[in-house]
Parts: structure tokens; sequence; C-alpha cells
């Protein structure tokens, strides 16, 4: 594919999931008009509210009807920010497309860069975190075996400090709009795609008010989606252990026939018996528990059921 000529005034949306965001967004809409006017005159928020509860919708309608270059598009109730992510890259159609959080933890102020790497020719500009000083010490824990896991066992390499603040080119939005997958664990589906992507460090500032939304339940869940989405390893392992304890059986076995029939030594312990066949019913409930996280997975691919349902779309600002 001939690479196109990047021009400055390429046209740019930036995607915002907001779920509970009303008390962040004035300043982000505000600190997001100065960033963007300066760039190029051709942009515009796509704001997609993930079903928030508060007043999220009142405040972006008051900023569109004030003349900011706002497409609001509210899901039918909360689906998660990888759905309200799927949601907004389905809805741009812009040359490039920014994905960025709303809670201020992404700074305005970085876009200029991102842009001028796009414009230098990378495909995907992420933004990576250079540090987790804000996060505490189980979830820095949590994070680093997650990726350490994910990456030692497939061909990806996911970043693990590179988050959602992304400057996606037309064609890698396109890739990534042709996943069909339901199970949607973006940081993977970026890695998949692959094409030439640039880091660029950044200091993620405190969220500005409102709590995370990501609970360590929820985080523990995007996790398991993450594993079973991009590697067969755990199917795997249980293929090779089974295996090995079959092995070891059998000669255990021949063993103890020898041992008998030989010398004639009574078959010894019922209490082998007993922790033997404590220990393989775990580990035979634990293998199933695993072929039923992908079972799951199918389960959920098979029924087909769109990632997001939208409820109100204002459509283009005028
Ligand atoms: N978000 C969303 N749907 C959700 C949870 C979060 O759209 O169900 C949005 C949220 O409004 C914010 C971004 O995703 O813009 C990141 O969320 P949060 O700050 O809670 O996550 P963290 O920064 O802790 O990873
Ligand atoms: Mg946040």
């Amino acid at each position: 594919m001939p690479t196109k000529v990047r021009l400055s005034n390429a046209s740019l949306d930036v995607v915002v999931p907001a779920f509970n965001e009303a008390a962040n967004l004035p300043d982000l809409l505000a600190r997001l008009r100065g960033a963007l006017g300066a760039l190029t005159p051709r942009w515009r928020i796509l704001l997609v509210d993930d079903g928030s509860r508060d007043d999220t919708q009142g405040v972006a309608l008051a900023a569109r009807a004030a003349g900011l270059p706002l497409r609001y598009v509210r899901l039918s109730r909360n689906f998660g920010k990888e759905a309200a992510l799927t949601a907004g890259l389905a809805l741009a159609d812009a040359d490039r497309v920014l994905l960025m959080d709303a809670d201020g933890q992404h700074a305005p102020e970085m876009i200029t860069a991102m842009h001028e790497a796009w414009l230098a020719g990378a495909d995907m500009v992420c933004a990576v975190r250079a540090n987790r000083d804000e996060e505490g010490p189980l979830k820095r824990l949590g994070t680093r075996l997650f990726y350490g896991f994910v990456n030692a066992f497939t061909r990806l390499h996911i970043p693990p400090d590179a988050g959602d603040f992304r400057l996606l080119d037309r064609r890698v939005v396109d890739a990534l709009n042709a996943l069909p997958e339901r199970n949607r664990f973006m940081k993977g589906l970026y890695a998949w795609v692959g094409f030439r992507t640039e880091f660029l460090p950044y200091v993620p500032k405190p969220r500005q008010g409102g709590a995370s939304s990501f609970s360590l339940g929820r985080l523990l869940a995007l996790a398991f989606t993450g594993v079973t989405a991009f590697s067969n390893l755990p199917l795997r392992v249980w293929s090779a252990l089974g295996g090995s304890i079959a092995l070891v059986a059998l000669a255990y076995g021949v063993w103890i026939s020898c041992e008998h029939l030989l010398w004639g030594h009574p078959i010894p312990g019922w209490a082998t018996l007993v922790v033997g066949l404590m220990f393989f019913s775990g580990v035979q409930l634990l293998s199933i528990g695993i072929i039923g996280e992908y079972i799951g997975r199918i389960f959920d691919e098979v029924k087909q059921r769109p990632v997001y349902l939208v409820a109100l779309d204002t459509g283009e600002p005028t």
C-alpha cells in the first residue's frame, strides 16, 4: 500500500469514553479546545457516554450548544470502557483518531507531540506512563504478573505501561474495526494489528475528580479476558501435565507389579491412594475450570451480540 503524504491539517477525531465524568468534562473540553485548535482546523470530539448516571449528558450537550465541535453518543447502558472505545472507533471517520480518558489523567498538552510523531510516519502513537506512582503496590504487582504472563506466552508484545492514550492512523482504525471479536481487550488488539508504533513517555496526572471505575474485581476480569483472548497456553499446560502424570502412573504401576510378582511384596498403602485421588481430582477440576473459561469466551462469540448499543447520537457537530 503506498503511504499517503501526511498533511498537518488532516482531520482528527478525539474519542473520549466517559462514565460519570460530569465533574471532569468542562475542564477537559476547554483544554482540548485549546490544544486542538492550535493543531488543525478539522477536529471534533466524539464523546461516548458509557451509560453515565450523573449529568455527563447535560455537560456535553451544553458544551455542544455553546459551539464546541462535539458529537455526543450515548450508549444504552454501561457497557465498559473497552466497548465505549470500540463504539468510538466505529463511529469516527477522520483521517486519524485520538483516544483519551475523560478524567484528566491524559493531558491534552501531549497531543502536539503525538501529532508530530504521526506526521513523521508513525501509524500509532502511544503515550507510555513514565511511572505508576499513583497506583497501590497490589495493583502494580498484579499488572507486572499479568503482562509478564501474557508476553511470555504469546507472540505479541503488549507493552505494560502503554494504555489507551493513543493516536491512530486511519489504517489502524480500519484494522481494529475489522476485528470481529466481542471480547475486546483493547491493549491486546492494538498490539495484534501491529503497524509502525511510536512510544512517547508521559507522567499520568492524578484523576481530577471522582474515583476510578476499575475495581480489583474488574481488573481481574479484564486480565482473564486478556489471557484467554491472546493465549492458548493455559489449555496446553493441562495436556502436558496430563501426559506426564499418566507416564508417571504407568511407571509406578509397572514397578509395584514387579515388586509383587517377583518379590512377593504386598501392595502397600491406602494412604497413597487417597492422597493421589484428592490431588488429581483437584487438578482435574482446575483444568475443567480453565477449559470452561475458554468455552465461556466461545459462548460470548457465538451469540454474536453487538458489543454496544447506541441510545442517542447527536450526529455531526454543526
Ligand atoms: N470509563 C468508561 N466506562 C466504564 C469505566 C470507565 O467509559 O465503564 C471511562 C472513564 O470515564 C474514563 C476512562 O474510561 O474516561 C478511564 O476510566 P478510569 O479513570 O475509571 O480508569 P483508570 O484510569 O483507573 O484506568
Ligand atoms: Mg483514570
